[in-house]
């Protein structure tokens, strides 16, 4: 084992996690070699001070600033998002696009426009197998789910 293996290694040495040939393999390295026992013990020197260093303690103000993070969210996750108004205007060129019937193409309101909810109970409603698709088979990645 040389000097860089042995550096490598400090650490797992350090947590005990190193498989024990290789911890025989450290101790004998360090036993006769002065560069990596300074190292060692430059090592050894910090990781005591790291641990005397107190662990931050929350602030007073924590609670009261989480909350007020969390109320602005909370604003920004009920307002309309810019989707929803994307898909909406998707909806309409879609149903302009692929009327259902030559009957509902009219823009006046109509029983077609309640189609989209209850398609069964609509005068438009024709048998399935002549209806054509009205939206894309696929699922647009922007359309949310019902
Ligand atoms: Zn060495």
């Amino acid at each position: 084992m040389n000097c860089s293996r042995v550096t490598e290694l400090f650490i797992d040495y350090q947590d005990g996690t190193l498989p024990p040939d290789e911890a025989a393999q450290m101790r004998a390295h360090l036993a006769s070699c002065p560069t990596c026992q300074r190292e060692w013990s430059a090592l050894q020197e910090i990781t005591r001070k790291l641990d005397q260093l107190p662990s931050p303690e929350p602030s007073a103000r924590l609670r009261e600033n989480f909350y007020a993070m969390l109320e602005t969210h909370q604003r920004d996750a009920d307002a309309p998002s810019p989707f929803a108004l994307a898909k909406s205007r998707l909806d309409r060129f879609f149903e302009l696009l692929l009327p259902r019937s030559p009957r509902c193409s009219s823009p006046s309101p109509s029983p077609c426009s309640r189609a989209a909810s209850s398609p069964a109970r609509t005068s438009c409603a024709r048998p399935p197998s002549s209806r054509p698709t009205r939206r894309p088979s696929r699922k647009s990645p922007i359309s949310a789910p019902r």
